[in-house]
Parts: structure tokens; C-alpha cells; sequence
């Protein structure tokens, strides 16, 4: 283990701009390798355009992002991805036709050898589902499959986009911990706004209000913040 603390990812005074409203108004954050970070924010916060910037989906409109020291803001999203940089989307993509280990052996190519398949489909929590095919795996064990070929790809950062949309109570909380587990692996930064899946994830959290940076710190930290409380988790 490397004791020099180098990050993986810094964004300079970020900004996006949209015509002439202001999306994200000069955002400065520094992720480390292995980082679990949860972004959250009310609607409209610019916790979407956020990440599309990092994997290069929309432009930045000024200030630069560093992926390890390297500048990738204009690149494409194809040479961002090659880079080490892994986005899971909303919506699944798995293929329908092939089961869970298969899926996730097409993810990983040829690198994907037995001993690393196994533990892959027990990290993403799909054991039980191994020989289940795309097609018949409900929405939230999709979404964990879909997860498990962004981490096959053995991304250095990994941005999810509210990966427990749809689920259920207990597969958001069983997200949460099998995110927690990634910890010290991959960078992982998740955007959400179910707080009970931000208190499980337990990682630090950068709040976002009207495309600015509010508060950063543990759950704790972020839950008694008076600033926050007023503009999102609200005080009735
Ligand atoms: P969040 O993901 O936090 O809900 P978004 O990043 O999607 O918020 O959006 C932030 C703001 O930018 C919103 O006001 C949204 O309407 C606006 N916005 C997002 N994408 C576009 C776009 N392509 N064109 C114009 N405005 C946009
Ligand atoms: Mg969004």
C-alpha cells in the first residue's frame, strides 16, 4: 500500500453554464483513491450535470478537471471512460439474452478469469441470481448487475446516478452496504436523495444547493448542519 496520499480526481472552480443560467457555479472538490463520497441536493441542485461533466457527457464552461494530475475536461467521453472513469446510467443496460455471470464476463473481458467472476457476483450481492438471464432479473438486482459490469471494467472511479431509484427498502439499504464494501477499492461517488440510504452508506457527503457546494462532511456532520436543514432535509 502506497502511504503518499495522491488524488484521483480534483475539480478547479467548476462551472456550467446553460444559455445564461448558471447550473454549477464554481465547484472545487478533491476525491481520493478508494473514496466512498455522497452527493446530495434538492432537485435541481446540479448533481446530475455534475457528473455528466466529469465523464465528459457535457462540457465545462470554465475551471478544469484532473484525473490524476492528468486535465480531461473536453475529452470524450469514450477516451474519459478508457481512462478509468466508469458511469452507470439511470436506466439498465444489461444484455437481456445472457445470465448475470455471463453478463458480467462480457464486462470484464478476457481479464475476467473464474476466481474474479465469483467474487465479483458476490460483491454485487447477485449469488442467488448467478444463471438468472438479463430478462428475468427484477429491477433492482438489474441495477446491481449493471453496477457489477461498470466494476468488471475495474474502473478508478465509478459515478453513480441515484442507483436505487425503483428498489425496494431493503435492496436500497443492501446497496448501501455493498457500496460501503467498495471502500479503499474504487472511488465511488453516488448521487442520492434517500436519506436513509445516505445514513447507511455512512461515507462523506458533499451537499449541492442552487449549483454550489453548501456542506461536506460525515452524515452527522451534514444531519445537524442548520444551513442544510433549511435548504433540504427540511424542519417539518
Ligand atoms: P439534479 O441532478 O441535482 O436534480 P441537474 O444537474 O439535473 O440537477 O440540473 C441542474 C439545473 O440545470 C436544473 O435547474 C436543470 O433544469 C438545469 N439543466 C440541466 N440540464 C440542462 C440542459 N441540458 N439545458 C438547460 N438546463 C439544464
Ligand atoms: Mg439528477
Amino acid at each position: 500500500m502506497s502511504t503518499t496520499a495522491i488524488p484521483v480526481l480534483k475539480l478547479e472552480n467548476v462551472k456550467k453554464r446553460f444559455g445564461s443560467f448558471s447550473a454549477i457555479n464554481g465547484i472545487s472538490e478533491t476525491f481520493m483513491p478508494g473514496e466512498l463520497i455522497c452527493a446530495i441536493g434538492p432537485n435541481g441542485a446540479g448533481k446530475s450535470t455534475l457528473l455528466n461533466m466529469i465523464c465528459g457527457t457535457l462540457p465545462v464552461s470554465e475551471g478544469r478537471i484532473l484525473f490524476a494530475d492528468k486535465v480531461i475536461n473536453g475529452l470524450a467521453p469514450e477516451k474519459i471512460a478508457a481512462l478509468g472513469i466508469a458511469r452507470k446510467f439511470q436506466v439498465p443496460s444489461v444484455f437481456e439474452s445472457l445470465s448475470v455471470a455471463e453478463n458480467l464476463m462480457l464486462a470484464g473481458g478476457s481479464a475476467m478469469h473464474d476466481g474474479k467472476l465469483e467474487a465479483l457476483i458476490d460483491k454485487v450481492h447477485l449469488r442467488a441470481e448467478r444463471n438468472v438471464r438479463g430478462a428475468d432479473l427484477p429491477h433492482g438486482r438489474k441495477q446491481w448487475l449493471e453496477i457489477g459490469m461498470a466494476l468488471a471494467m475495474k474502473p478508478k472511479v465509478l459515478l453513480l446516478d441515484e442507483p436505487t431509484a425503483g428498489l425496494s427498502v431493503d435492496e436500497t439499504r443492501d446497496t448501501a452496504r455493498f457500496l460501503r464494501q467498495l471502500r479503499g477499492q474504487v472511488t465511488v461517488i453516488v448521487i442520492e436523495h434517500d436519506m436513509a440510504f445516505v445514513r447507511e452508506l455512512d461515507a462523506r457527503t458533499i451537499v449541492l444547493h442552487h449549483g454550489a457546494v453548501i456542506a461536506s462532511g460525515s452524515f452527522e456532520d451534514i444531519e445537524s448542519n442548520e444551513t442544510v436543514r433549511d435548504v433540504y432535509l427540511g424542519r417539518h
